[in-house]
């Protein structure tokens, strides 16, 4: 039988990281020679903190505009399970700067300026658990998150 694929996800000891961080995974290369690049974006320490899930909810919605808008070729921003933080696909290759800083600006926006109006597809239409969102919660974890600052490696305190 072959292998079992393990993701790179799991390989990583999650007792050596320093959040809140932003880590490259990997790239993948599709037959045309197109670039996919994932990054872990860790907002939380594991297995010390979580976000709670109306408030990852709500950041999850915003991030999926925020960071949109602020990284060329970007695909993706889904949450983990964990509730810790959320993995970045995009189209080519950016640097961890790159990618820590449009976070940090997505975070203010959030912390910050942000109103209820702010907050995209909360509508029984719209979204699968419009119920469960909660703006609060999404601003005082942003604000946690940069109140420690974030850094552009996961062992090392280096803030963008
Ligand atoms: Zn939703």
């Amino acid at each position: 039988m072959a292998e079992k694929p393990q993701p790179e996800s799991f390989q990583l000891d999650h007792t050596k990281v320093k959040a809140p961080y932003v880590r490259f995974i990997d790239t993948e290369h599709g037959p045309n020679g197109d670039v996919i690049s994932n990054y872990d974006l860790r907002l939380v320490q594991p297995n010390a903190n979580a976000i709670p899930t109306g408030g990852l909810h709500t950041i999850e919605h915003m991030l999926a505009v925020l960071m949109r808008e602020r990284i060329t070729g970007y695909i993706d921003c889904s949450p983990f399970g964990c509730r810790t933080g959320f993995h970045l696909l995009t189209w080519g290759e950016h640097s961890t700067e790159e990618v820590a800083k449009a976070l940090k600006e997505s975070l203010e926006f959030i912390a910050n300026e942000a109103t209820w109006d702010d907050v995209p597809a909360t509508t029984i239409e719209s979204c699968g658990n419009y119920r469960d969102h909660s703006l609060f919660t999404a601003k005082q974890w942003s604000r946690d998150i940069l109140a420690e600052g974030i850094s552009s490696d996961p062992f090392v305190r280096k803030t963008v």
